[in-house]
Order: structure tokens, then sequence, then C-alpha cells
């Protein structure tokens, strides 16, 4: 099997396993405990908030760990949103892109549900970006949050954060990034993208589903969306998951290490891939940005087709890919990221993704767009009316 999967979810690398183990094992301290096995357990905590805060280049303090990438982005734009309401009242509305994950979406939703919120949405461009001066014109003075991926799950397009992030600075406001896809690929230095808050997700970098972080800036408050014992310094209650943090630090900073190396490498074997589909496949549409992409991930519509034929097709012939984003897999309705691209529903509902692992071979996707070709060929060949 080749598995193009990998922004859905990555397998669980040896190097953080052995990292967690002595946290499902012999060191099974509760970090609050006042004894030498919760002391241990601290320290070892402790020890992974410094790692991820080495990759965010920010203070320790500044880390807070959660149950992954969704609660990571709820924990954001909830609670930076509600803290600034509820140190002035007059700033009840947040900023989010057409293209941002649910996770992000529907925390600004619940804010409009539930405390009285607007939602202004940034448009973008026809290959994904949102630009500065679109980011600007939706800036008001009653503005308490951007939010803006950095980059995008369904379609790789990576957004200029650094220039986004000074434009919302420019008028005061906080600038928070979902990063659960750029993590591994691109440079999470909040402090050279000037950010106010960050979220990452463990499972989409070689570590365990279930485990995340949150960067949040030295004094921005924060209102926590999880109440009891306070720990996490108050901002995200519940004994930590010690396992989950241990492997997700593991994870992040041998990820850093190894990032510049390896997106120049899958980069390239991108490029060829991308190339190769759109040579050989008829009417084929790259969607996102050709060149400002994660370079884990090559996207397409194959008008004529329906996506989840072609997946069937690819799974037969070895290949393991996907629609779209894994959330939105089994619906229906045409992607809405693609459909704010201005692209047209029935084409929406052709799309697939293919999504690289930090290890792909050349040969793996020498072999995925052979398959691709024959895959798209066969699903064309069906569709088509038969003829006598
Ligand atoms: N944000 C983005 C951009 C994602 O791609 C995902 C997961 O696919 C999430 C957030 C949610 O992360 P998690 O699966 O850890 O809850």
């Amino acid at each position: 099997m080749i598995f193009l999967d990998a922004a859905a979810t990555t397998p669980v690398r040896r190097e953080v396993l052995e990292a967690m183990w002595p946290y499902l094992s012999g060191e099974f301290g509760n970090p609050s405990s006042h004894h030498t096995l919760g002391e241990a357990a601290a320290a070892a905590l402790a020890e992974a908030r410094s790692g991820v805060a080495k990759v965010f280049n920010c203070r320790a303090g500044e880390v807070t760990f959660t149950s992954g990438g969704t609660e990571s982005d709820n924990l954001a734009v909830k609670g930076i949103a509600l803290a600034r309401q509820a140190a002035d009242p007059a700033l009840n509305r947040v900023v989010i892109s057409a293209v941002e994950h649910p996770a992000v979406e529907e925390s600004a939703r619940y804010l409009e549900r539930v405390h009285g919120f607007a939602v202004d949405i940034v448009p973008v461009d026809g290959e994904g970006l949102v630009t500065v001066d679109a980011l600007r014109s939706v800036l008001k003075p009653e503005t308490a949050l951007v939010s803006i991926m950095y980059a995008n799950n369904e379609i790789g397009t990576v957004q200029p954060i650094a220039e986004l992030a000074a434009v919302a600075h420019a008028v005061g406001v906080p600038f928070h990034t979902d990063a659960v896809q750029a993590a591994g690929w691109c440079p999470l230095d909040v402090k050279a993208l000037g950010i106010d808050a960050l979220s990452i997700s463990a499972h989409k970098l070689g570590a365990p589903k279930g485990s995340g972080a949150l960067f949040t800036k030295g004094r921005l408050r924060l209102e926590p969306l999880i109440h009891g014992g306070g720990q996490e310094r108050g901002k995200r209650s519940g004994t930590e998951n010690m396992a989950g943090a241990v492997a997700l630090s593991t994870a992040a900073v041998l990820a850093a290490a190894e990032q510049p190396a390896q997106a120049q490498r899958v980069v390239q074997l991108r490029d060829r891939f991308i190339d190769r589909v759109l040579d050989t496949v008829p009417d084929a549409l790259l969607t996102g940005h050709r060149s400002q992409r994660l370079p884990s991930v090559a996207s397409f519509c194959f008008p004529g087709t329906s996506g989840e034929s072609v997946l069937l097709e690819l799974e037969r012939l070895g290949v393991v890919c996907s629609s779209g984003s894994a959330c939105a897999a089994g619906s229906d309705a045409p992607s809405p990221v693609l459909l704010a691209l201005g692209i047209a529903p029935e084409t929406a509902q052709t799309a697939v993704r293919f999504s690289f692992t930090s290890t792909i071979s050349e040969a793996d996707l020498e072999a995925a767009a052979a398959a691709v070709e024959t895959a798209v060929g066969r699903v064309k060949r069906l569709a088509a009316p038969q003829v006598g």
C-alpha cells in the first residue's frame, strides 16, 4: 500500500513510542502529586513543555498542552475572544478566513450563537490565499481576534502569516493561527511570525492522536473552556496526558530538526508528482497555490469523474488518499474550501487530495502518479455514455 493520506494522520514514530513508553508504565505518577513519583512526572512534563517551547521559540509558560488540534483551536478562538470581551464589552467581532478548518469555524459560530459575536469572513483568492488588503478591509474597531490558518488541510496553500499578523497588530488585534498542517513543514518560530497564539496537533507529526498544544503569548488573557483543578496554569484543567505531552514534544523537536531538509526534498517530489499528473490526466486541475503550498500536499479536481470513484479505483491499485479533509469524508456536499476558491460545485465534487509523510519515496510517488492516470481513465470510461 502507498499511503498518501498523511494530512489525515501519520503513524507513530519509533523514537516517539520509546520516549512515551515510561509514562504508560513504570513512571505513572500524577504531576500534581507531592511525592517522588509525582515529582518525576512533573519534571518530565516540564521537559516536554520546554521541548515544545524551543520549537515555538517561546517561554515554557506560554505552552498549554491540550487534547489535540481541535481543542487548541477552540481554546484560542473562544478563550481569547471571550477574555477580550470581558475586559472590553465593545469587542464583539471575530475575523476568520473562508477556508478555516471546522475547529476554528465552528468555534467562531459558537461565539456568534451563544455570545452574540459577529463573524467576519475574509475571502481567499482563486489559489486559496488571504491577501493583506482583504484582511485589512474586514477589520473593525470591535474586532476581538483574527484567526487565519497557516496552511490549508485540503489544498495545502500556505498563508503569508507574518504579514497578516502585522496587519492585525497595526490595529491592536491579537492574531491566532491554526498550524496543525503546517507543523513539520513550515517554521513555527512565533517571534519571527509575530503572532499571539498558535495551535498544533500531535498526530500529524508522528505522535499519537489525542494530544496537542497551544502557544499563547505572555500576558494575553485566555478564558479557560475546561474548569477544574487549575492544571496548565489554570488555562486547561484536568490531569495532564503525560505520555501524550512527552510524545508530542518528542515528535515536534524531531520534526523541527528535520524540517528544512525534508521540506526541500519533498517539495521536489511533490512538484514532479504534480507535473506528471497534469501531463497525463486530461483536464486535471491543480487546486491551491502552485508554489506557496505545503511540500506534502498535491490536490486536484478531475472533472468528468466523481472523487469517490477515483478514490476507490486508486485503493484497488494500492494507493490510499482522500477526497478532501478526513473530517468531511463521507459527506456528499462539495467542499466549502473549494467553493471559496470559486470552483464550481460539480467540479469540487471531483476533488482528490494526495498528502505525503516526510519519508515518502520517489519510487512510491512515481507508482502513485501512474495509478492516478489509470484510475481516472477507468472512471471516465465507466462514466462515459455507452454508444450502440
Ligand atoms: N486544524 C486543521 C487544519 C486540521 O487539519 C485538523 C485535523 O485534521 C485539525 C485542526 C484538528 O486536529 P485534531 O485532529 O488533532 O483535533
